[in-house]
């Protein structure tokens, strides 16, 4: 049979858990399920390498000549998040180690050392070892490096390792970076508690139980982010050397590793997402995320179809939850939604974890949804195929540097920086159906025509706020703050002002700074709308901007908390607090009409509206429109007037004018 072709639909498969006779029932039941992907390989290294140096493919062959022979393509996984315990007898310093000192066990996973040399070097010899094997495979349509890569470890805050490599390689990184132990000790201001260091050797790992310099936090944090992006680098360039199938990796919902950086090398990018019935919407933040870091199409790797579980199921979602979780990942852009897991495992860790069938091969009470999805696959693929989500020209900063410079540093009580850029930023964003791009510092600013960066306390990171300033005066409308430009590039204030530039920039004095902890601040709108701000309160004495808001309470009294000021032919929007949703939707609404970015259809704020533009067109500001897809979210039916009559993909049904969506709905509207 010919290769699958996009959408993948399918699953995790794990046939190294089973007799190999299994496999005939399993792809009887993935074909009566109706899928056409599934990904295998990834936790394998024991049964590929059972010694070292001794590798078995011959099982894995048979797997992926069988999924193929029925038209079932198959995504590859490099097994290195679990090395075998041969590997962990004879060289222990592969795995890593905790900041109490004590070295991880075999038997888990994500437990080895990123950049313990002895680790990387048989890495590289199984992930060789593997694309001689399957890198010119038809069957095999994609890669995926390891299984999850984040930091992880420590005892507190996921520090990372802390094994005399990994100490090694900071205090190195640090010198080449410093060149000198006093340009080191100038930058972290290390006079204050005596903490001036003679030597790089003098550095100490940043262990749990210490109060350490925030400095020290942040550029510990980051090496080890940074070391799991080289890392996978490493496999990268051995699969682009000898295998000729797009390679990724599968990211998690943390920004605790820069996604930018990491896709620098990788052709693909891959996602997995656990989200429950009540933060679905929270899908919608991180998919506009991995949306926006290719111009290609992603694919879902992982997700749940009826509830999550690792050693306790946990989580049970109603019917239809299935589907409109699938449908999800369609709509945003990705061109696969594979779940985790399709036959429950029958040992091991992860025994009560939601799957398509069960260990015992019993079709799970979700099977049926599960096929209705394929159905609507087959219905709608080729239209999917062939279009692409629109690009609004509207955009939202997320940094990996802000969310270790908050979670070593929270400026304000009960502040959390993930948190506040999905309920804070995000969702009033989402429900006033504008469709944002959620992008990284070190990403193109050209196409958009507003961006909102929001607690971004390091705005000099990887060349932004050059980029920025060019950007602005060529006509962008940027909106910043609360929070932003208030930390170096060493998590140290500025000295000569509370911001780095945006006084400068918003023609601004910053009078006060008072923390939104325990209560919030009164103001009032240029239109006469009272309100209050809400986490962190910048009051400003304008010099040269017009005023959006006045506080109204003391002792901000009368000082401007929202400032605009034309910058050449664009604008800066300066936010002195965060406006409550309300507010922000119709400060964001103002700005966006004003750059011709306008909601993208009159629908209830449980609808996801995505409209999808001709693909050879996406990324054009003025791409003709294909369709929309919608999903309804929160279970409750809702109201989307259409701005022309369409066609459900899913039913053959013709609709136009104001129509309701039914709970967990779905439809794929082409015009
Ligand atoms: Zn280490």
């Amino acid at each position: 049979m010919a290769t699958a072709q996009p959408p993948y639909f399918g699953a995790a498969y794990y046939p190294e858990d089973w007799p190999l006779d299994q496999i005939d029932t399993d792809i009887d039941l993935m074909k009566q399920a109706g899928m056409n992907c599934m990904r295998i390989g990834e936790f394998a290294w024991s049964r590929m390498e059972p010694e070292e140096g001794r590798y078995d493919f011959g099982w894995l062959h048979t797997v992926t000549d069988k999924l193929g022979a029925a038209g079932i393509a198959i995504i590859l996984g490099t097994p290195t998040c679990t090395p075998p315990s041969w590997l962990y007898q004879r060289y222990p310093e592969c795995i890593a180690v905790r900041d109490d000192g004590v070295r991880l066990e075999h038997g888990a996973r994500r437990h080895a050392c990123p950049n313990s040399p002895a680790y990387r070097d048989h890495c590289r010899r199984i992930v060789t070892a593997m694309a001689t094997e399957f890198g010119q495979d038809s069957n095999v349509v994609g890669w995926q490096i390891d299984n999850e890569l984040y930091v992880v470890h420590g005892l507190e805050d996921h520090r990372g390792c802390f094994c005399d490599e990994c100490v090694g390689k900071f205090r190195s990184l640090l010198q080449e970076r410093f060149g000198t132990i006093e340009a080191l000790n100038a930058a972290w201001g290390t006079d204050l508690w005596s903490q001036t260091y003679q030597s790089f050797e003098h550095i100490p790992p940043p262990r749990s139980g210490t109060w350490h310099h925030p400095s020290l936090l942040t550029a510990w944090s980051l090496f080890q982010a940074d070391s799991y992006v080289d890392f996978a680098d490493d496999q990268a360039d051995i699969l682009h050397r000898m295998a000729s199938q797009p390679v990724g990796t599968d990211m998690m919902p943390t920004l605790g590793l820069d996604y930018h950086k990491m896709h620098r090398k990788l052709d693909v990018v891959q996602y997995n997402h656990y989200n429950l019935p009540e933060n679905l919407w929270q899908c919608g933040f991180w998919m506009d995320m991995v949306g926006s870091l290719k111009d290609a199409p992603w694919w879902n790797i992982e997700t749940s179809t009826c509830w999550n579980g690792s050693t306790a199921a946990n989580g049970y979602r109603e019917p239809g939850f299935c589907r409109v979780n699938s449908w999800l990942a369609y709509a945003l852009g990705g061109e696969a939604n594979l779940y985790w897991l399709w036959r429950a495992h029958w040992s091991g860790q992860e025994l009560m974890h939601g799957a398509v069938v069960s260990a015992q091969g019993r079709p799970l009470h979700i099977f049926g949804e599960v096929q209705e999805i394929s159905r609507g696959l087959s219905a709608a693929g080729e239209w999917l195929n062939n279009t692409r989500p629109a690009r609004s020209g509207l955009a939202m900063h997320v940094s990996t540097v802000a969310w270790w410079t908050f979670a070593h540093q929270a400026m304000v009580k009960g502040f959390g920086y993930i948190d506040a850029m999905m309920h804070r930023v995000y969702k009033p964003i989402m429900q006033a159906q504008l469709r944002p791009q959620v992008i990284h510092p070190a990403q193109p600013l050209d196409g958009y025509r507003l961006i909102c960066s929001p607690f971004l306390p390091v705005l000099d990171e990887q060349g932004l706020r050059d980029h920025l300033r060019e950007w602005i005066e060529a006509g962008g409308t940027w909106i910043v703050g609360p929070l932003s430009d208030i930390r170096d590039e060493h998590a140290a204030k500025f000295r000569h002002a509370p911001f780095g530039v945006l006084e400068d920039w918003a023609g601004v004095h910053c009078r006060y700074e008072i923390p939104g902890d325990p209560r919030d601040f009164g103001l009032c709108w240029a239109d006469g709308q009272t309100s209050t701000g809400s986490i962190w309160y910048d009051g400003f004495e304008p010099r040269d901007c017009d005023v959006l808001a006045t506080y109204t309470e003391n002792p901000l009294e009368g000082l401007a908390a929202v400032v605009s000021r034309k910058l050449g032919k664009g604008r800066i929007v300066m936010l002195g607090t965060m406006p409550v949703a309300a507010d922000w939707q119709r400060l964001l609404l103002d700005q966006a009409r004003s750059v011709d970015i306008a909601p993208v259809a009159e629908a209830s704020t449980n609808l996801l509206v995505v409209p999808r533009v001709d693909k050879a067109q996406a990324g054009a500001p003025d791409a003709q429109t294909r369709g929309l897809i919608v999903v309804e979210l929160e279970n409750r039916s809702g109201t989307i007037g259409l701005p022309q009559s369409a066609t459900d993909l899913l039913t053959g049904r013709k609709h136009s004018g104001s129509i309701e969506v039914a709970p967990y709905g779905v439809m794929v509207l082409a015009h």
